[in-house]
């Protein structure tokens, strides 16, 4: 037990299917500094925002989620490294055998520091960088081209290497209602957002707000 530890969290999603394979508990960490131009998750900037969830809870969600089934664990954002120490001890009391960690970091792996290379020994497979507008890609679950998937571990190399160059046709997107609110899980392509927008207001649905407007 992590007594007394907390995450900042945004959301918390059971089952995704479009960010890692197979069907994944997805946590959406609070917080990020980083402001790429761009960004569809601007929601997920403040750090104040979200709930700070108990990481035995956390824990509780995820051993829900492996008894239904879960294939692996999908840590987005926000940026999770910016709670480096707390998302550590998270993953270290998280490992299930034969079920994968993914993690996504606006970071570059040289711009990290101790504490947040030491969550990376905990995961199997990294997604880098910043979302970069200008430099669309079809590449599967990143969302620009400068983005690097980079597996950790032999779990990692086994469930990741064969996607690191794949660019589906369609990218994988879902669409979640939970609580009032209409969440995409996933990278849609560039300039889709605007476009989905566009079309529910011509059929009479208006978003009173949208994470991806600046
Ligand atoms: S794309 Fe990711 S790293 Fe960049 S501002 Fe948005 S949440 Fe932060």
């Amino acid at each position: 037990m992590l007594s007394g530890r907390a995450l900042r969290t945004s959301r918390v999603l059971y089952p995704i299917t479009a960010l890692g394979p197979g069907r994944r508990l997805g946590i959406w960490l609070q917080g990020c500094t980083l402001a790429c131009k761009g960004c569809m998750s601007r929601d997920t900037w403040n750090p104040g925002g979200g709930t700070e969830v108990a990481v035995d809870d956390l824990l509780r969600m995820w051993h829900d989620a492996v008894r239904a089934g879960a294939d692996g664990l999908t840590i987005s954002g926000g940026e999770p490294l910016q709670q480096a120490a707390v998302l550590a001890e998270f993953l270290a009391a998280a490992t299930v055998a034969d079920r994968d960690v993914l993690l996504y970091t606006g970071y570059e792996l040289d711009e990290l520091g101790e504490q947040q290379s030491g969550v990376l020994e905990r995961v199997d497979a990294v997604i880098t960088g910043r979302y970069s507008a200008g430099e669309p890609t079809r590449l599967i679950w990143r969302g620009s081209a400068n983005q690097r998937l980079i597996p950790l571990t032999p779990l990692g190399e086994q469930r990741y290497r064969p996607f690191v160059d794949v660019s589906p046709p369609r990218a994988p997107v879902q669409v979640r209602v939970d609580d009032g609110l209409l969440w995409l899980v996933g990278v849609p392509p560039a300039g889709a957002l605007p476009k989905v927008e566009r079309s529910l207001r011509e059929q009479g649905i208006v978003f009173e707000e949208a994470a991806w407007r600046p």
